[in-house]
């Protein structure tokens, strides 16, 4: 079928079409991102193909669906960007990639924990400058700390696996326990125990209603000093301007980000010969201590290769009417609501 694919990157465009090639779909990339000014491209399309920062909300939705839009095939595993209850009531199927490579995000934030422990990309600028001074770049080893995993899903599950590895000690917040986590010897607690106890807290679980903001003023008061705090999940879960608050007051001590809360108004994109407008993105940037990678943890061949197929098997088993398994159903988006208000 004939699918308008927005938010296109030269690399969408070679792993989707390398998928495509037996589907026989016909991919239209547009640069564009999706929302309410950019519906009109998708005019004549059954179906189209979205991101993370593509913008669906009802008025979206209501146009697309006017201009016979039916399919809306997110190439991300989160949905928080799609307004799945004016979708179910325009009768429209959304369908994701819910697993792609858990160990792709996994080991972006293992590279972010590393990265700001011993400091090495302050030490790479320091010796391509000829400086080979270690003064400031002392670390802590990473076997025998409390790295507290909050949400032990399909990525959790691996952080648990490898950073048994190191020889950390594991602590995990989460509505539901994973019995492969337990097995490795992760030790399930409250959240306000997890924040009081762990050494470096890393985020595994979805933006939902009840983790908006979980890492808020209140939570890092909560907080072991000079914490590390990880966040490759979604920017929502973080008060970024109690972060901020967190750092100054070195309550803080080492953060790495993949993802910001205000980011569809930077990631992806080459700004660099813009001004920044974002005075809080900006402060961030100047702490020494502080980390930032543009949502670039699912980004590996591996990951790339396999949302590719899921997205078109997606399309296809949509164009030839068989239950898709990874359709967000309305069943998903109660149980998503209700794990959110059991906490
Ligand atoms: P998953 O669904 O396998 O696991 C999520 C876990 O969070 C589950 O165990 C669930 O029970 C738990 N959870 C749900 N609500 C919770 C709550 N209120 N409090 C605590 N835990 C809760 O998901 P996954 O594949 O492990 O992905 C986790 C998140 O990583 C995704 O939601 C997505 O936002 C993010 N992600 C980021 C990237 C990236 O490139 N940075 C890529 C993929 C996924």
């Amino acid at each position: 079928m004939q699918v308008a694919v927005f938010s296109t990157k030269p690399y969408d465009r070679r792993f989707l079409e390398a998928a495509s090639l037996s589907q026989g779909h016909e991919l239209v990339f547009f640069e564009a991102r999706m929302g309410s000014e950019t519906t009109v491209l998708a005019s004549g399309f059954a179906a189209i193909c979205v991101f993370v920062n593509d913008n669906l909300n009802e008025t979206t939705l209501k146009k697309l669906a006017d201009s016979g839009v039916r399919l809306i095939a997110l190439r991300c595993a989160g949905f928080n960007n799609v307004d799945m209850k004016a979708a179910a009531e325009l009768g429209m199927t959304v369908v994701r990639v819910p697993a792609y490579s858990p160990y792709a995000v996994a080991e972006h934030a293992i590279g972010l924990i590393m990265t700001l422990n011993r400091k090495i990309h302050r030490a790479h600028a320091r010796v391509r400058e000829g400086n080979f001074s270690i003064n400031g770049l002392l670390g802590f080893d990473l076997h025998g700390s409390t790295v507290g995993i909050v949400g032990t899903g399909k990525i959790g599950e691996v952080m648990a696996q490898i950073l048994t590895g190191f020889g950390c000690q594991l602590l995990a917040y989460d509505v539901a326990h994973n019995p492969n986590c337990e097995a490795l010897g992760v030790k399930y607690v409250s959240l306000p125990s997890l924040l009081l106890a762990s050494d470096i807290i890393t985020l595994h679980c979805p933006l939902v209603p009840a983790t908006y903001h979980m890492i808020d003023k209140s939570a890092i008061t909560q907080m072991k000093p000079g914490v590390m705090l990880i966040n490759t999940s979604r920017g929502g879960l973080i008060d970024t301007e109690a972060v901020i608050e967190g750092l100054k007051s070195r309550k803080i001590g080492y953060l790495g980000l993949d993802v910001y809360e205000q980011e569809e108004d930077l990631f992806f994109e080459d700004l660099s010969d813009t001004v920044i407008q974002d005075d809080i993105f900006g402060r961030l940037l100047t702490f020494p201590n502080v980390l930032i990678t543009g949502h670039q943890a699912f980004f590996t061949e591996t990951a790339m290769t396999k949302i590719a197929e899921t997205t078109i098997a997606n399309i296809t088993d949509f164009e030839q009417g068989r239950s898709c398994p990874n359709q967000v159903t309305a069943q998903r988006i109660v149980s998503a609501k209700s794990s959110s208000s059991s906490q």
